[in-house]
């Protein structure tokens, strides 16, 4: 836990999140803006910046739970794709540090991904 993230507040339940799929590692809640419909995140429980710093058994049950949630988001919402992405690093896109799976919905014919 790290005190000044905001996903370890929402592991910890100190800010709220929509919460739609959790283990003993790993929580998946719906962005607060999301690119679409059902865009979800997905994370570790433990405060880790970057993927690399992932001790493999995490990294494997973050993966675990991405291939479980994906074909359920992307039924929920009536998808017919889904982009799945990381923004390892600041350079990339990162704005929170600590790692986070987008699971966002794509749609035919939605112009574009994320
Ligand atoms: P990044 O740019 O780090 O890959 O993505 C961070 C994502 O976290 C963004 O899509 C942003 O909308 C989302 N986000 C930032 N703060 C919060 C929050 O407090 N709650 C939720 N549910 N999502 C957040
Ligand atoms: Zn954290």
């Amino acid at each position: 836990m790290s005190d000044d993230c905001i996903f370890c507040s929402i592991v910890a339940g100190d800010i709220p999140g929509r919460v739609v799929h959790e283990t003993e590692t790993t929580l998946a809640f719906l962005d607060v803006n999301p690119l679409a419909r059902g865009h979800t995140l997905v994370i570790p429980k433990a405060h880790h910046a970057r993927l690399d710093d992932l001790p493999a058994d995490v990294a494997s049950d973050l993966f675990a739970a991405v291939h479980e949630l994906t074909p359920r988001v992307e039924a929920a919402v009536d998808a017919d794709a889904t982009t799945v992405g990381i923004n390892d690093g600041e350079a990339a896109g990162q704005e929170v540090p600590h790692v986070h799976v987008h699971l966002v919905p794509r749609f035919d014919g939605d112009g574009g991904g994320p």
